[in-house]
């Protein structure tokens, strides 16, 4: 590692628009995580970032030095190919839940590193943790031999692995310098790449309850998204999907999880069902399987994988799933057509109810939640009921139906659009 470079030249350089060295990069980003460079040195690097990006090779040098921050999980005792995927998050989400042991019925291992949500989006921890005993903590040994046995592993990332994104994460979410694309997408990609799969998946999801509110930015995201992973030797594709409304008819911990199961089911919500059959078909695609997922859902080949990823981290796939102990009831005002329905009212309000965390200690509700009676291009009769919130304590409601007022329509013409929009690589 290169030493002797003074913090401040680099901030200027990035200031004045100019260009890093390599041996900068590798550096500044070492010594932060040393503790050399300091929170507000780095600060003020990232608003440097932010205001005037990185170029090509910076950006492949800034990823590279975060990974090599940590450790990179090596995969070579597993005896199948492996296929992973990331989204940029989004309210109802639940994709990882049938997809992971959907794909590893096809014969793919999936090994996935997840994280807990942070505000309206939940965080596949958070719901795969409301089944009892299960556990999102896996050693690395017992990482490579479930993905052997079983064929899919849904667990948190260890503290090893890129921990110069850990901090500089914190970091930016104090700062006001998450909006990045080149560092969202060096601190997706740092762990991804990191977590030693050979082929990825993204999902980078668009609109209102998304990260990215626009098509333009979301497309630049998954281009540097999958430049990264290619350059990196790992076989990347992004799909951009949409994210004005919810997926699914649930939005809350267990309730994501009971309707997962009925998608494993062989069920469960149309959007789910063909936003996971997508995303399954590029994992096996991109992994070299030439296998139809949709009979996997079918012959319950999935849900037999499911079942045994969830035992094999201590969780009973037939026990009760928790519930909230209060219930409130949204009526339709008027009939029609349900025309929007509005993906960031229901993440807020889901939150609001208790499902989500507004700090990183917090902890979440497991029964919390929104179920959707109704979904766009339903029609609705007055009275009938399009909502039911579930909290652990009535005085949640308020807040929540605050959340939802005016996060919906009802009116006569319902213009369906693509859930998948794009594909990148
Ligand atoms: N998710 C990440 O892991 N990093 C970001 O910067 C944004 C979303």
């Amino acid at each position: 590692m290169a030493e002797g470079f003074d913090v401040v030249d680099i901030i200027r350089t990035k200031r004045d628009k100019g260009t890093l060295t390599n041996p900068e990069i590798e550096w500044v980003i070492d010594a932060y995580t040393r503790g050399v460079v300091a929170e507000e040195q780095m600060s003020a690097l990232a608003m440097a970032v932010l205001l005037n990006g990185l170029g090509g090779e910076e950006l492949a040098t800034w990823t590279a030095a975060m990974i090599a921050s940590g450790e990179r999980l090596d995969l070579s005792a597993v005896t199948r190919p492996t296929a992973d995927k990331h989204s940029t998050g989004g309210v109802g989400d639940k994709i990882t839940l049938p997809l992971a042991p959907l794909v590893a019925a096809c014969g793919v291992a999936v090994p996935q590193l997840s994280g807990r949500g942070l505000g309206h989006t939940g965080g596949t921890l958070d719901k795969l943790e409301s089944i009892p005993g299960w556990r999102a903590q896996v050693s690395n040994d017992d990482f490579v031999r479930q993905l052997n046995d079983v064929g899919a592993v849904v667990c948190a990332a260890g503290d090893g692995l890129a921990p110069a994104d850990k901090k500089l994460y914190a970091l930016r979410d104090v700062t006001g310098t998450v909006e990045s694309i080149d560092l969202i997408a060096s601190s997706i990609m740092s762990k991804k790449i990191a977590e030693g799969s050979h082929a990825l998946v993204l999902d980078v999801k668009v609109g209102t309850g998304a990260f990215m509110k626009d098509i333009d930015r979301a497309q630049r995201l998954a281009e540097t998204m999958v430049g990264l992973g290619t350059a990196h030797g790992v076989k990347t594709v992004a799909l951009l999907t949409d994210m004005n409304t919810p997926l699914g008819r649930t939005a809350g911990n267990a309730l994501e999880v009971a309707e997962s199961v009925e998608v494993l089911a062989g069920g469960g919500p149309h959007d789910v069902v063909e936003l996971t059959l997508a995303l399954a078909r590029e994992m096996l695609r991109t992994a070299g399987v030439d296998s139809d997922p949709a009979d996997a859902l079918r012959n319950g080949q999935a849900m037999d994988v499911w079942r045994a990823m969830i035992a094999a981290q201590g969780g009973d796939p037939d026990a009760p799933l928790p519930t909230a102990a209060e219930k409130h009831v949204v009526i339709a005002e008027h009939s029609g057509v349900l025309t929007r329905l509005d993906a960031l009212s229901v993440g807020i309000a889901a939150w609001r109810l208790g499902a989500g965390r507004a700090r990183k200690e917090d902890a979440v509700s497991a029964g919390a939640g929104v179920v959707m009676l109704a979904k766009e291009g339903d029609a609705v009769t007055a009275g009938q009921p399009l909502f039911e919130l579930h909290a652990d304590d009535s005085a949640r409601f308020e807040r929540a139906l605050a959340a939802l007022d005016g996060g919906y329509d009802i009116g006569d013409l319902f213009e369906a659009r693509p859930l998948v929009i794009d594909r990148v690589g």
